[in-house]
């Protein structure tokens, strides 16, 4: 019987551990990347925390490294700027010696409805969430193409991306269909490097971003994560888990003959 549960033990951690591996995640000083860099971490990769708030990044490169010592290296990076984007992924080799795993969360989601937009609230958030994904998955697919092992590229994009949620979003819901399609066609390009490349589409998530989002309002967090609660068919938000888990599978080797998918993650609110 012991003998038995070691095999399967054996046989589950070929499948989804990630030892040895090496992951970058945008983004992970909070939120839904600081979920997702714990789950790589706890599945035994080294991850790299990069994101605009050295302060932010450093904090969860701290907790990382007091679970397993110097598996964690933060680096602030501004994903929409291609010299900062390429300082991370060099640095992130000089520290690790390879990229295996890119995870693209680094996002922004301000509100403004289309008739008070500028055309500067458009470029900031084009630049942040669609730009800055092509930027970091260019330069770790050329990596992961040059160490010729493969790899896994997971775009963090929205349930938006597919049917827009609130008035105020339009910039926003646009450069998150952009990335569905940016997932397929790096997909097809780089599958002959065994790269995959998908994407996880959330739902509404409890996060950092999300309250100050509605800060200055008095109990708007409350409000909104109640009323997209009610809304959704298991009956409450998302955690920062619930995508770090979706992104844990592919990143995996069990998922690895998924490729230019999008994977919906979101309590059922688009089907309720
Ligand atoms: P969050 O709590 O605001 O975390 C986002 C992180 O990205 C922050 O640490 C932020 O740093 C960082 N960041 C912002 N701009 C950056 C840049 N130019 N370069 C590098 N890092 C940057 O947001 P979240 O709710 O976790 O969202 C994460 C991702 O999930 C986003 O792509 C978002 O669109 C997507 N998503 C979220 C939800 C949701 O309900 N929360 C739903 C669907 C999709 P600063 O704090 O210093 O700005």
């Amino acid at each position: 019987m012991i003998a038995r549960e070691r095999t399967a033990n054996a046989f589950l951690t070929e499948l989804f551990g990630l030892t040895m591996k090496v992951a970058v995640v945008t983004g992970a000083g909070s939120g839904i990347g600081h979920g997702i860099a714990r789950y790589l971490a706890g599945a035994g990769a080294d991850v790299v925390i990069a994101d605009l708030s050295l302060d932010a990044g450093a904090r969860v490169a701290d907790e990382l490294n007091a679970a397993r010592p110097e598996s964690a290296l933060a680096l602030r990076t501004d994903v929409s700027d291609e010299a900062s984007v390429a300082a991370t992924m060099r640095q992130s080799i000089e520290r690790f010696g390879r990229v295996d795993i890119l995870v693209n969360d680094a996002g922004i989601f301000p509100t403004t409805p289309i008739a008070e937009m500028t055309l500067q609230d458009w470029e900031r958030v084009q630049a942040v969430n669609l730009r800055g994904t092509f930027l970091c998955l260019r330069a770790a697919a050329l990596q992961m193409r040059k160490q010729g092992s493969g790899g896994r590229i997971i775009n963090i994009s929205s349930i938006d991306s597919l049917h827009p949620s609130m008035v105020g979003l339009a910039h926003y819901d646009a450069s998150k269909g952009g990335v569905n399609m940016l997932t397929r066609s790096a997909a097809l390009e780089f599958g002959a490097d065994k790269i995959t490349v998908n994407a996880v589409l959330p739902g509404m998530i409890a996060t950092e971003g999300v309250a100050a989002m509605t800060k200055g309002s008095p109990g708007a967090m409350a409000q909104t994560t109640a009323s997209f609660g009610a809304r959704t068919v298991l009956g409450r938000v998302g955690t920062p888990e619930d995508i770090a888990a979706c992104v844990l599978f592919l990143a995996s080797e069990a998922a690895g003959y998924i490729t230019g998918q999008t994977l919906v993650c979101d309590g059922g609110y688009l089907i309720g």
